[in-house]
Parts: structure tokens; C-alpha cells; sequence
């Protein structure tokens, strides 16, 4: 007589098609976008809704199975890299989404990609801010897992200022719904924030209520190109005393140069750095904003600083440093930091990062959400160099400090993840890592929830 194995048991309890376990389909669940080491899945659930998330949570907490949860693997901090004999659930096909003009908001099932979260309010003419980098490939589900950040969190805040309401699945399998649809709700604990940015370890979010708000208006753009990082850092610090960019990107010559490698767009690969802002205030006042900019600009002493009114145009600097990534990615192998400092410390931190780079002998280009302090410091390894992979460890962990030592944090938008974890205690101490860990066995007495991650 053939034996019921545990993922017989997980078969039986979804509707076919769900339970994935040949090593072939489940090799592409295995990995995010830091392809950092992995294990094997014993399983991928491909769940379509919050009831077979639910049937998988609950079977591996009585077969004490560790679950991964996934949305489409293009986290930066190994969250949702499989561990040797996982569970892992993805979302990917909880992709529903429905908008509400009257309440300003939409539900979205945890799978639905960003763009998409983003094309259906747009129809209504409404808007929802958050624009990782990965906006055409990642879910909201991740954004909400890591409280994912971008390009416009300098005016516009980051995923978990538009969350409204959650619906999540915990480790034992329940199902609970946090927050909903009304602005106001001061009824409970406030647990529906504990779950925005928990990466994975509190629970499964299944089902997202974002705020939306009316599009912004036309953007003008300020370009300024510096001879060195230092002069474009002051002249953000200027900024953020004066005016309320709606975005405020920075590339080094690193970055600039990356980019004209990859795609050339005819930035100038001389100069020592490039400032993108834009301002999108209403009417006339997005050109006196900008023209304030260029004017910081210039007293930070710019090779040359100027206004675009023309959107388009300026959208074309926006794509280049949206290219910064993927450009700096056909380099080599990238350790990949989103150390975030005070705006004040930028100058500080940007100079450090370059001694970093000149003490490890590593490249470290850098691409910044300046105007929030939100440094991308990018570091290159060799492949198959085992003196480069340890010179680029160093300066991993060296990029860490100086953001604790400018008083800021080892992640402004990408989370901890398995990358960082180590690092953590230095940034919380031991009481506050105390105060988390208690939370989480509270929530997961069993601890199956993403082993590994902050923890
Ligand atoms: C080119 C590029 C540009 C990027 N730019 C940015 C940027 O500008 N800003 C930024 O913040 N990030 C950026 N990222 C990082 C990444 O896209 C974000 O972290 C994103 O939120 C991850 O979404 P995902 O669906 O890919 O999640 P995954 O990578 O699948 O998972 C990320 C984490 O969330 C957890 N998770 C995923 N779904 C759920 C769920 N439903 N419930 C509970 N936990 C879950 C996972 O366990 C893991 O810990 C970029 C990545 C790339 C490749």
C-alpha cells in the first residue's frame, strides 16, 4: 500500500494545477533579483485566492513546513529566496483589481504588478504614487511586504502612507482583515501598520486597500550637472530648505556612465554628477519652484543648471536615471544598498561612500532618491573574483555604517531582507530587536514564517 506523503495531503487540499513540486517548475521560485544562494522548495503554491493561501499556511503549520512568501521575485534583500525544504507561496496569480472613485480608493488582490495598481486608477482619473524602480514588474503585495519607496517619496510618501486596509493570512492559517475603506478608523490597535514592511515574516497579505489621489499636474524639470558629488549634495541640503521637489534623483559619474554604456542618451560622461528634479506645484508656481532649484544649484557652484518646462523632454532625464539600475546590474555582479540618511548628512555620506569605494578598491557607483537621503550604493563584484567578492563584502558593511553613522538606516526602501539581517541589531539594539522578536512569536509561535529574514 502506497503511504500519503505530507504534500499528497497539500495536493488534496487545493484545487489542481495549485501545488507546484517539480524541481524544473519550481527552479524559478528559488531565486529574487539578488540571486543570492538558495535552497529547494519541497513545494510552490501558486494561490488564487486568500483560501488556498489559507489551506497552505495551515498545512504547514501542522507538518512545521517553513513558508517563503513570494510576489514576483524582485526584492533586493534575499526575502523571498527559497529555504532548503520550503513552502513557497506565491501571489502572482491573485492579480484583481477594483477601484472605488467615490472612496478614493482600490482593492487589489496581493499579485496585481504596480503599473497595473497604477493603469486602472489613472482610468479614473486618479492616481497611486508609490513608483518603486520596478514599478512594470514587481506586485503590490511586495511593495506592501517591504514598504517599497521610489522616485517620488520625497513629497509623496511611500507605500504604507497609501495603505488603507489589509486582508492577511497568518502562520496558523487564520484570516484576518485590517483597516478597509474609511479614511477614519480609530477602532483597535493600530495592527494594520505592523504588517507594512514585516517582509514576509507576520503573515501572508492577500488582498490590499490603497489610497488614491488625484494625478498631479505637469512636471517641470530642473537638470544640473556638478563636478563632484559633494557640490550636487549641498545643493539638495539647499533645497530641501526652500522648496517641495516632487522628485529629486542624483547619478555620479559612476551611474552617469553606466547608463551611456548601456543605452546612450548623451548625458555628460565628464561631469562629476547629475541632479534630475522636477516640481509639479500648480500652475506658475512649478516654474518659480524650479527656478528656486536652479538657483541652489548655482550657488553650490553647477558646471550648469536649467529648467525644462517641456515635459517630455524632461521625462527623458527621468528614463535615464530609471536606467541606473539595470545599467549598473550589466556591470558585474552588484551588491545592491539603500542606506537612507538624514537629508543633512548627504554630503557627508556620499564623501564616505567614495573612501569607501577608493579604500576596498571597488567600484561603487551611486544613484540616489536624493531629496529623501536615499542612497542606491551600487557595489561591483567580478565574477568569479574570490578577492573582489571579499574587497566588496568589506564595503558592503562599510556603506552600512556610515549610514549609522550619519544617524540614519542600513534600508531606506528595500528592506532588510537576508542580506542585512545581520547588521540589524547595531541599527536597533537590543531591546527594540527584543520588542520585534516578541511580536513575531506572538504571531508565529512556530517561527515558519521567512526564516531568516530580520531575524
Ligand atoms: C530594477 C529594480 C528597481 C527597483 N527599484 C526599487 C525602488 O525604487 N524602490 C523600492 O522600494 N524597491 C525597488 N526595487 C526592489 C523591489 O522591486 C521591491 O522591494 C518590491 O516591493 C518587491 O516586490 P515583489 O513583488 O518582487 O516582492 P518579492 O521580491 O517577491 O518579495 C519581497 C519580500 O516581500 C515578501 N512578500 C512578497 N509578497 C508578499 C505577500 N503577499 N505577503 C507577505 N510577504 C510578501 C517576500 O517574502 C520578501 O520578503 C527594485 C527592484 C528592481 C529589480
Amino acid at each position: 500500500m502506497t503511504q500519503t506523503t505530507p504534500v499528497d495531503e497539500l495536493r488534496g487540499l487545493l484545487p489542481a494545477g495549485r501545488v507546484v513540486t517539480d524541481p524544473a517548475e519550481t527552479e524559478p521560485y528559488r531565486h529574487d533579483w539578488t540571486r543570492m544562494p538558495a535552497g529547494r522548495p519541497l513545494a510552490v503554491v501558486l494561490a488564487e485566492n486568500a483560501a488556498d493561501v489559507q489551506a497552505a499556511l495551515g498545512w504547514a503549520a501542522r507538518h512545521r513546513v517553513p513558508v517563503v512568501p513570494r510576489g514576483t521575485g524582485t526584492g533586493l534583500a534575499g526575502g523571498a529566496t527559497a529555504v532548503e525544504g520550503c513552502l513557497v507561496v506565491s501571489t502572482e496569480r491573485m492579480t484583481a483589481i477594483e477601484v472605488d472613485p467615490a472612496t478614493r480608493t482600490v482593492v487589489a488582490g496581493a499579485g496585481a504588478l504596480t503599473s497595473a495598481v497604477k493603469d486602472a486608477a489613472a482610468l479614473h482619473g486618479l492616481w497611486y504614487p508609490p513608483d518603486p524602480g520596478s514599478f512594470r514588474i514587481s506586485t503590490i503585495g511586495g511593495n506592501v511586504a517591504t514598504n517599497a519607496g521610489g522616485i517620488c517619496c520625497v513629497k509623496y510618501g511611500v507605500t504604507t502612507d497609501y495603505v488603507m486596509g489589509l486582508d492577511v493570512v497568518l502562520a496558523d492559517g487564520r484570516l484576518v482583515t485590517l483597516g478597509g475603506r474609511t479614511v477614519k478608523d480609530v477602532a483597535g490597535l493600530s495592527l494594520l501598520k505592523l504588517f507594512v514592511g514585516s517582509e514576509g515574516t507576520l503573515g501572508v497579505v492577500t488582498r490590499v486597500v490603497l489610497r488614491l489621489v488625484p494625478l498631479p499636474a505637469p512636471s517641470a524639470t530642473l537638470v544640473a550637472w556638478f563636478d563632484s558629488t559633494r557640490a550636487a549634495a549641498e545643493a539638495v541640503v539647499a533645497m530641501s530648505l526652500r522648496v517641495r521637489p516632487s522628485m529629486l534623483e542624483l547619478m555620479d559619474t559612476g551611474a552617469v556612465n553606466a547608463v551611456e554604456d548601456f543605452r546612450p542618451m548623451g548625458l555628460d560622461r565628464d561631469a562629476g554628477c547629475l541632479l534630475v528634479g522636477q516640481s509639479d506645484a500648480p500652475g506658475t508656481a512649478r516654474e518659480a519652484e524650479v527656478a528656486v532649484m536652479v538657483a541652489c544649484c548655482e550657488e553650490a557652484g553647477a558646471l550648469r543648471a536649467y529648467a525644462l518646462d517641456d515635459p517630455v523632454e524632461g521625462d527623458l532625464f527621468l528614463e535615464a536615471r530609471r536606467a541606473a539600475g539595470p545599467a549598473i546590474d550589466a556591470l558585474g555582479d552588484v551588491l545592491a544598498e539603500d542606506v537612507c540618511v538624514p537629508v543633512d548628512r548627504l554630503p557627508v555620506a556620499m564623501a564616505r561612500i567614495e573612501a569607501v569605494a577608493a579604500a576596498t578598491g571597488t567600484p561603487i557607483p551611486v544613484f540616489a532618491h536624493a531629496g529623501d537621503g536615499n542612497l542606491h550604493a551600487a557595489i561591483v563584484r567580478t565574477p568569479g573574483d574570490e578577492d573582489s567578492a571579499r574587497r566588496a563584502q568589506e564595503a558592503f558593511e562599510a556603506v552600512l555604517q556610515v549610514a549609522l553613522d550619519c544617524g540614519g538606516t542600513i534600508s531606506g526602501e528595500h528592506g532588510v531582507g537576508r542580506t542585512k539581517v545581520g547588521v540589524l541589531p547595531r541599527q536597533l539594539g537590543p531591546d527594540v530587536m527584543d520588542v520585534g522578536r516578541r511580536v513575531r512569536d506572538a504571531l508565529d509561535p512556530l517561527g515558519i514564517l521567512n526564516p531568516g529574514v530580520l531575524w
